[in-house]
């Protein structure tokens, strides 16, 4: 988009509106509507980037609400500080609160995490209730006027300056959205796993998300103090967290324009069961679960799906160009010469199941070292462990002399240890480029503040990375597929997506499961090449396959696992000939395989 369309449809338009708004409905009553549309758009607009983008649940954004209501009044209030500087400094504090209940959520699982902002939100509604010293409880707190250098902000001026807000927020969280950050929310809420093995540590990006989105609340809650001059608890029940996310559920969560349509279906729908008050949860959350089923991508969501829109978004795309060099180079890390990996009598229990029983194993630096065996022999527990995705419950892993047994995923990744999944861990909503971007994440430096104001460093970043992206694509030979949705490509091609991902990392070892399982015969030798050459640029690398024939070819030493142990070791011709070996195949198809292996070397 060329730069004055981009002033005048995010700014100048939406300003424009703003202020005409007043003049077109000169309507005391309107005016309200507009300034409570701007402040929960404040709110919604936070829920989306916790909900739509890193698919974290609130069920108590209400209790930020409240947090950034009252203390905003008070701070104003008691302590003179200027309104809006009261309201930003609460939003901070709502942000520090989004930080605790994240945490504490995170050490719970499953709808325990959900529970926990329940609890938050209710704890907030009944300090504000029973609280009466501070809070006024059910009678009210009264916040004075705003006012700005002297000057009162009455109806009017107030809905001109909470919308000017809501235009730059919109903006911020635009910026957001099309960056590395948004991009990473979206990542983890896709596959928190291979975002870690990527680099990103799950934890800290899921309560950034949070303390964003709280951020936001507070923001919401303590502009709306000011538009009345008088708060109550009654404004902060449960009932409020729901339509919140109705707004976010039934707009489109994820979407830029969800928040947009969904605040005025949040504006509007207290308005429409004005009579029914004492009935308010129980018909928000009624329309709350018939969204979900009937509309489970929100009216925007449905929207974009119709071709009108999908042929717009796809001319987005086309924009964009990409440097063509002659052949575009593999980079990677200086190789490192000995042992580069050492598990030592690594071992693995689920219980009574020995998935993986005293193993030892030394990788040379710049080899390609196949680990085979029969289904369930334990490869996928070995690259767990590897990853950090497990952590061994005995033995050592060393990585260049370095004990690394207990690394979190993230902590591996940091090391230069990257992977690949048997079970494809692509990021579903990301296209075929970022998902290759996301592999960049620990090579990125902006921070958020940058990235929010999207200044023209995040931008050269950001261009700097998509060349490389593109250009990892074109080893792989997916030059035609960038702007895909991962999920729309075939088997083998998304498996050679997620290699060009893990390369993204400029790993010094990169662990592949299965790489070639579910690929076609055309897609086995495309992605047998592509091993090929990364062998041949120095790459270590673990590679886990089924197909003897890859494994045969490429690999310069071989661990065979069988029922969690290692039966054998050896180059790919010692393994074809060793009696263990041939004894654990024995029966079925695994057999023809190993034999279609040895004619292929020999
Ligand atoms: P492979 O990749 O060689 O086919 P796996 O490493 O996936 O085998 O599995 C080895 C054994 O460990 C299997 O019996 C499997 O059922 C078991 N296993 C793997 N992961 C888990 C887990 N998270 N919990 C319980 N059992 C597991
Ligand atoms: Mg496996």
């Amino acid at each position: 988009m060329n730069k004055w369309k981009w002033y005048v449809t995010n700014l100048i338009l939406p300003l424009l509106v703003i202020y005409a708004f007043p003049w077109v409905f000169p309507n005391e009553f309107y005016v309200h509507l507009a300034q409570t549309f701007a402040i929960t758009y404040l709110v919604i607009v936070g829920l989306n980037i916790l909900v739509g983008l890193s698919d974290q649940l609130s069920l108590g954004h209400v209790g930020f609400y409240a947090i950034g209501a009252y203390l905003s009044a008070i701070l104003c209030d008691k302590a003179g500080i200027n309104f809006f500087v009261s309201v930003l400094i609460s939003s901070f504090v709502a942000a520090g609160f989004g930080a605790v209940v994240a945490l504490l959520s995170l050490r719970s699982k499953g709808p325990y995490l959900a529970m926990v902002t329940i609890a938050f939100g209710e704890l907030m509604g009944i300090i504000s209730n029973r609280w009466v010293d501070v809070t006024g409880g059910p009678a009210g707190y009264y916040s004075p006027t705003p006012s700005i250098f002297g000057f009162q902000l009455h109806a009017v001026e107030y809905f001109w300056f909470v919308g000017i807000i809501a235009v730059l927020v919109t903006i911020a969280a635009n910026n957001i959205f099309k960056g590395r950050f948004g991009r990473t929310f979206i990542a983890f809420g896709n596959s928190a796993v291979a975002s870690e093995v990527l680099g990103v540590n799950v934890r800290n990006w899921k309560v950034m998300a949070f303390a964003i989105s709280a951020f936001l609340a507070g923001m919401g809650g303590g502009l709306f103090t000011f538009q009345n001059g008088f708060i109550s608890s009654t404004t902060f029940e449960f009932d409020k967290s729901i339509l919140f996310l109705i707004g976010v559920i039934v707009g489109g969560s994820g979407t830029k324009w969800g928040p947009v349509v969904g605040t005025v279906i949040v504006v509007l729908l207290p308005q429409l069961f004005q009579s029914f008050v004492d009935y308010h949860l129980m018909i928000f959350g009624g329309i709350l679960l018939v969204s979900l089923i009937m509309l489970p991508d929100g009216i925007v969501g449905e929207l974009s799906k119709l071709a009108l829109f999908q042929k717009r978004r796809k001319s987005d795309h086309t924009g964009k160009t990409f440097q063509l060099a002659e052949k575009p180079e593999l980079e990677l890390p200086p190789s490192v010469t000995g042992t580069l990996l050492e598990m030592r009598e690594v071992a693995m229990y689920f219980g009574g199941l020995k998935a993986v029983d005293n193993v030892n194993i030394e990788i040379a630096g710049g080899s390609v070292h196949g680990v085979i065996g029969p289904n369930g022999s334990g490869k996928s527990t070995t690259v767990n462990m590897l990853s950090g995705v497990y952590t061994p419950t005995g033995g050592q892993l060393l990585w260049q002399g370095k004990d690394i047994t207990k690394f979190a995923p993230h902590s591996i990744a940091k090391e230069g240890i990257t992977r690949t999944f048997q079970n494809l861990q692509l990021f579903q909503d990301l296209t075929v480029i970022q998902n290759v971007m996301m592999g960049f994440h620990r090579h990125f430096h902006t921070g958020f503040l940058p990235n929010v104001l999207h200044i023209p460093s995040v931008k050269k970043e950001e261009e700097a990375y998509s060349q490389k992206a593109y250009d990892l694509l074109r080893i792989v030979g997916l030059e035609t597929k960038v702007f895909h949705k991962a999920s729309d490509l075939s088997y083998g091609e998304q498996r050679l997506v997620e290699i060009a991902r893990g390369l993204a990392l400029k790993p010094t070892l990169m662990i592949l499961d299965e790489p070639a399982a579910g690929a076609s015969p055309v897609e086995i030798e495309k992605i047998m090449d592509v091993i090929s050459r990364l062998k041949a640029a120095g790459l270590s690398i673990v590679l886990v396959e089924h197909h003897m024939e890859i494994v045969m070819n490429i690999c310069d030493k071989i661990t065979v696992l069988d029922f969690g142990q290692k039966i054998a070791e050896g180059t790919p011709q010692e393994i074809q000939e060793h009696p263990k070996v041939i004894e654990a195949y024995l029966g079925g198809e695994e057999v023809a395989n190993l034999v279609a292996g040895k004619r292929s070397v020999s």
